[in-house]
């Protein structure tokens, strides 16, 4: 068969190399310059900088895992230990907050536990599982831990009033230690906390978009088109022809509003569920530093609004020795919006830089050069009702006999690895040539 796999992200190139492997002759119809969409990366002047903000390779699925690795080739990935902070006025805060209760003064070591108390007591007592996000963390968490990190976290990340959002998504994204745990850490008695990620691999140079390389190397019966975006998809008896050209079958990772504008006639009641996507979109601000003076540390969480407009900061050179030249290191923040991605980077990475000179994580005169990425779709916003919207889009697109995959492909909550997974799945279920 001849197929048409829009984006050429992970995602997409994923359901091509398998379907090549299938003898099925694939065209990725790619808007940007380049492949590799989220997972794209940079080097400038001997700094690597990954454009979405800080990517790791980690999966559970051993399949999907070896499958990220083996394409990297024979200068593969550099495995480390997690070490992962939160930002908490004055001190680092060992994450998840509940597995660092024991590094909080006293005072909010008491309001954390309390409120952690009441809750758990609440909850064996019948209190019923709120809907509503904000609630949600109530119930589960206690106000301590919503005041001091829960809350504003979560609002710098989502920029939405919290009572908007569901929970839907919350499963496996919202760390929910054990109440053993929780009274451990506040005693001061280590705990692991949150085994999901203990350990992460990245590529050893390239930065994460070397995943993307490999998987270009190993296409088979593909052609990757750049620059050539989707402007129109069409099924007719025939099969499909998308810009004018014509294929026996249509697979779609472009976001899923993007998908609608290219479909046609559609019905108001797919319009307006397509209106109602919402998402947050991304300003990378990447910052080189001219010497090697920044913590030995993973990633770390800045909850609230003083330090900065940035949710989390990856200290990116700690992850491979190539990330940055000798005696350098480097730094990545991640600043979420609502909607498309606002002009005026420079004051965004002005403030995020203030942010983290005012906080001594690192020094203005070790500054070399500041750098920014903007990504028009970053999370999915789970407001509450959004499923029924997304199954009202992704019905569609299936009427008209287009298969759709991917993070905004299919508006799921994915990392790269789940994505690569439901490629596999997808192109599994395509006969064979
Ligand atoms: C801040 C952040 C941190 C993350 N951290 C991690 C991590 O640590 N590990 C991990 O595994 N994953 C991580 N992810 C998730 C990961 O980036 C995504 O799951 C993955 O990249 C999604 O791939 P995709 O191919 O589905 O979509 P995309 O990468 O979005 O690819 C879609 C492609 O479609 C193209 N496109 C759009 N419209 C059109 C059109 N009309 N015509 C043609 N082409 C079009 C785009 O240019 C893009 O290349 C993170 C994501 C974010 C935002």
């Amino acid at each position: 068969m001849r197929i048409a796999v829009l984006g050429g992200g992970v995602t997409g190139l994923t359901a091509a190399w398998k379907l090549g492997r299938k003898g099925h002759d694939c065209v990725v119809f790619e808007g940007g310059d380049r492949p590799g969409g989220l997972c794209r990366s940079e080097t400038i002047d001997g700094y690597v900088v990954d454009h979405a903000g800080g990517h790791i390779i980690f999966s559970t699925d051993r399949e999907v895992l070896d499958f990220m690795l083996s394409v990297l080739g024979p200068g593969g990935a550099v495995k480390s230990e997690r070490r992962a902070r939160i930002f908490h006025h004055d001190r680092w805060v060992t994450y998840p907050f509940e597995n660092g209760l024991g590094d909080l003064t006293p005072e909010h070591r008491y309001d954390c536990l309390k409120g952690y108390v009441e809750a758990w007591h609440a909850r064996k007592t019948g209190a019923e599982e709120p809907r509503d996000f904000k609630a949600w963390c109530l119930w589960r968490f206690g106000e301590g831990i919503c005041r001091h990190f829960m809350w504003p976290y979560n609002e710098k990340i989502w920029n939405v009033d919290l009572a908007r959002l569901g929970t839907a998504w919350v499963r496996g994204r919202v760390p929910d230690a054990p109440v053993d745990d929780v009274l451990k850490a506040a005693a001061g008695i280590p705990t692991l906390g949150y085994g999901h990620q203990a350990v992460f691999w990245y590529p050893a140079s390239g930065g994460f978009e070397s995943v993307i390389r490999g998987i270009l190397a190993a296409l088979e019966r593909t052609e990757v088109r750049c620059a050539t975006r989707v402007e129109t998809v069409r099924r007719d008896a025939d099969g499909f022809t998308v810009n004018g050209e014509r294929f026996d079958r249509v697979i779609s990772t472009i976001p899923l509003p993007e998908l609608v504008r290219t479909l046609g006639d559609v019905p108001e009641s797919v319009a307006s569920a397509t209106a109602g996507l919402a998402f947050t979109s991304l300003t990378t601000v990447f910052i080189a530093l001219a010497d090697a003076t920044v913590p030995d540390l993973s990633w770390v969480y800045f909850p609230h609004p003083d330090d900065g407009p940035q949710n989390r900061v990856t200290f990116i050179s700690n992850y491979a020795p190539a990330n940055a030249p000798a005696g350098g290191a480097s730094v990545m923040a991640e600043v979420t919006h609502i909607g498309p991605c606002p002009g005026g980077t420079a004051k965004t990475a002005r403030d995020v830089v203030g942010g983290l000179v005012h906080r001594g994580i690192i020094r203005a005169e070790n500054v070399k050069f500041t750098k920014t990425f903007s990504n028009p779709y970053a999370y999915i916003l789970y407001e509450d009702g959004v499923e029924g919207r997304i199954d009202a889009v992704r019905a569609f697109a299936a009427s008209r006999g287009v298969d759709t995959v991917g993070r905004f492909g299919n508006y799921n909550y994915y990392n790269s690895d789940r994505c690569i997974r439901a490629a596999f799945d997808l192109a599994a279920s395509y006969p064979d040539a």
